[in-house]
């Protein structure tokens, strides 16, 4: 079975714009996560939540949800912000997405909420998607969630980048893993090499990336079959399964 386990989705990205194109590609499902403009107003580095966007935030999380009912493969997971609203986790989200750039607003991470939000997520061993700069992303594996499944898209091409997460040690760890999405191919070779296949998750980043030509750079890859296999799907769907 392959997953990509990397897509963006919402009302205005809808699942009929993706679904032929995961046919097209031979890929049979994925994990789905609210486009970032639906969760904050990432061009405002000044930017406060409001009531407003804490409603639009849990419809853009609540679409996928639907969704996920009338398609198996399809995997939610909640786009949390600063709201930390993790209590909707156990309306059967099966992971968080948690998303920053250098020049985006702030998490709070010193709210007790967010705290309460790592602990809920680390219990229930759901992965996170944990996009952030360095400095939060090494503070976040290294103190804020020590245990909790992290997954660290692009292999880091934006979290600092690959080498300087590698020359942390980060990628060492037994509960970090990444997906392949848009991440040079040297990186993927490297990440192999050092680490093995079974931490690395296919994933295509749409509608930034194109599902099939990222399932391209798994699939001519020169290792065996059985590894690709784990690469594209078997990997992600047995993390999936240890969730809740
Ligand atoms: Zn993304």
């Amino acid at each position: 079975m392959i997953i990509d386990s990397h897509i963006h989705c919402g009302s205005r990205l809808s699942f009929n714009l993706i679904s032929p194109l995961l046919e097209k590609a031979g890929i049979d499902g994925a994990c789905v996560f609210a486009p970032v403009e639906d969760i904050y107003d990432r061009y405002d580095p000044f930017f406060q939540d409001t009531p407003q966007w804490i409603m639009h935030r849990k419809e853009a999380n609540r679409y996928l949800l639907q969704l996920s009912k009338s398609q198996p493969n399809i995997f939610p997971y909640l786009f949390i912000w600063n709201d930390f609203d993790y209590e909707e986790i156990s309306l059967g989200y099966r992971g968080v997405k948690w998303h920053r750039h250098e020049d985006e607003p702030v998490y709070n991470y010193k709210d007790k909420r967010c705290l309460e939000a790592i602990e809920r997520i680390t219990h229930l061993k759901i992965p996170i998607v944990f996009e952030e700069s360095l400095e939060n992303t090494l503070n976040f594996i290294n103190n804020l969630a020590p245990n909790a499944n992290i997954i660290i898209p692009h292999l880091g091409l934006l979290n600092g980048g690959y080498y300087s997460l590698e020359a942390s040690g980060i990628w060492k760890k037994d509960n970090v893993y990444a997906d392949t999405a848009l991440a040079p191919l040297q990186h993927i070779k490297d990440f192999i090499k050092k680490y093995g296949t079974s931490k690395l998750f296919f994933g295509s980043d749409f509608p930034f990336g194109e599902p099939a030509t990222e399932l391209k750079k798994i699939l001519i890859l020169d290792i065996s079959d059985k590894d690709k296999a784990s690469i594209a799907g078997e990997n992600i769907l047995r993390m999936l399964k240890h969730g809740y």
